[in-house]
């Protein structure tokens, strides 16, 4: 994603959202004890033409929103779809409000109760509950900067996970 959007946004605009994680220290939430650790090698990264970077998910939508904006993409919010009909000759999609719309191609990214995944499958493809849960958030690195054991990651180009 990091090589596909450098190339869409350009360099600079990118290191404006994003922040290069150059290694990945992992560690055990109970004990705090490190488990090990994952190196972005810059050789290795410079071989796949793409860093490892770190953005907020807000971020990539808004940056997603104005390149479709710009290359003439109409975006409708709040459109229901109830169902999706397989092309003959074009597929068409139905919209909760009755309206219907027919395109060349229908990219189904409708989330892991996709239902256009059902319909291309011809059977239910539910993702089944993992039985974790994660939180996110987000913490400016001026209040992390106040306090000795986070400063360091404030800084840091190391993304830590427990
Ligand atoms: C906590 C968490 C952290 C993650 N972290 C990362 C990460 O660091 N890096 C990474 O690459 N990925 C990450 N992922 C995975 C990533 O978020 C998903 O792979 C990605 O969002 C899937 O995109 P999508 O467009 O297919 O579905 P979604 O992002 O789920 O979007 C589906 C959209 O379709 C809409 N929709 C669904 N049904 C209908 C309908 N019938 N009519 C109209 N609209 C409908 C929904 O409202 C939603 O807006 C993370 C996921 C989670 C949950």
């Amino acid at each position: 994603m990091s090589k596909i959007l450098k190339n869409w946004v350009g360099e600079e605009e990118l290191r404006k959202t994003a922040v290069r994680n150059v290694g990945t220290p992992w560690y055990d939430m109970d004990t705090g004890e490190q488990m090990g650790y994952a190196e972005w090698k810059p050789a290795v990264m410079e071989e796949t033409g793409g860093e490892f970077l770190m953005m907020k998910h807000e971020d990539v939508h808004r940056l997603l929103h104005t390149l479709a904006i710009a290359a003439g993409a109409k975006i409708q919010f709040g459109a229901t779809v109830t169902s999706v009909t397989p092309g003959d000759p074009k597929p068409l999609v139905t919209l909760a409000t009755g309206e219907t719309l027919m395109a060349d191609v229908i990219i189904g990214a409708d989330g892991s109760t996709s239902m256009v995944r059902r319909m291309v499958l011809g059977r239910e493809d539910d993702a089944e509950p993992g039985g974790f849960t994660v939180f996110g958030g987000s913490v400016s690195a001026d209040e992390m900067k106040k306090y000795p054991e986070l400063e360091k990651w404030a800084t840091s180009e190391e993304v830590r996970t427990a």
